[in-house]
């Protein structure tokens, strides 16, 4: 087998095996593989080995991504930080955004999906480990941006999204993936569209396995599967530790 096909099968080991650590069936967490920085021959090599959920992090990245493996029955995510001026391209290749972090977001991804006459599944970003270089809404912020949320019909929010504090303290990572789990729980308690508010996406190459122990429903994993990028985090989180 190829590298990335053993990857993708040891990293689908680990996904069934923390799941079921945590009381949950082996395939209770999606895997959402995270191509950036990747060629699109090598996303083929991982499609043709069964991966098809994707996620980008960057638009132009994830459109022309897209559009190269325009042939292959995939699903597109888009995970990184949206600026208002790029939710038309972020829309010719997402079917789903899970970077919602501020209401000026939900209005242009709004009009513009009134304006397509479809709807989108989101996840609202949560900073939870108060790093000024993650983006995301505060805890504290959650509870009125969801009753926000309300006025925007073509939106469907599914959930939460969190990056944990880039360190390797198992503690301090855990503390982060808890929080996001309280703040649902709250939420699905609380909040009007409280029903539909289930999923956590938390856990990146370095910690997947703590986030589905902490209730984890979505992974996002890309390092694992594709080795080492080639560019520092820094580049995607400003201010970040510059090890990739
Ligand atoms: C890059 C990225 C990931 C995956 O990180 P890996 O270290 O490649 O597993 C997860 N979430 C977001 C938002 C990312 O940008």
């Amino acid at each position: 087998m190829a590298e990335v096909a053993v990857n993708l099968a040891a990293v689908r080991q680990t996904i069934a095996d923390a799941a079921v650590r945590s009381g949950r069936s082996p395939n209770a967490v999606r895997f959402v593989l995270v191509t950036k920085t990747v060629a699109p021959e090598r996303v083929l090599e991982a499609i043709r080995a069964g991966a098809n959920d994707l996620g980008e992090n960057k638009v132009q990245e994830g459109r022309s991504k897209a559009q190269a493996l325009c042939g292959e029955a995939v699903h597109w995510t888009m995970i990184g930080h949206l600026q208002s001026n790029k939710v038309k391209d972020a829309l010719r290749f997402a079917e789903e955004v899970q970077s919602l972090d501020r209401l000026s977001l939900a209005t242009a991804l709004e009009k513009r999906l009134q304006y397509l006459g479809r709807g989108l599944d989101v996840l609202v970003q949560v900073n939870t480990s108060g790093e000024a270089s993650k983006y995301g809404l505060r805890p504290e912020d959650v509870p009125a941006f969801l009753r926000e949320l309300r006025a925007f019909d073509a939106l469907r929010p599914k959930g939460f999204m969190t990056l944990a504090t880039f360190t390797p303290d198992e503690v301090e990572v855990r503390r982060c993936f808890r929080l996001l789990r309280h703040i649902r729980d709250r939420a699905k308690a609380e909040a009007p569209q409280g029903g539909s508010l289930v999923d956590l996406s938390m856990g990146m190459s370095g910690d997947y396995a703590w986030a589905i122990e902490e209730g984890a429903s979505i992974v996002r994993v890309g390092q694992a599967v594709f080795g080492p990028r080639p560019v520092p985090d820094s580049h995607y989180w400003p201010g970040a530790a510059g090890t990739a």
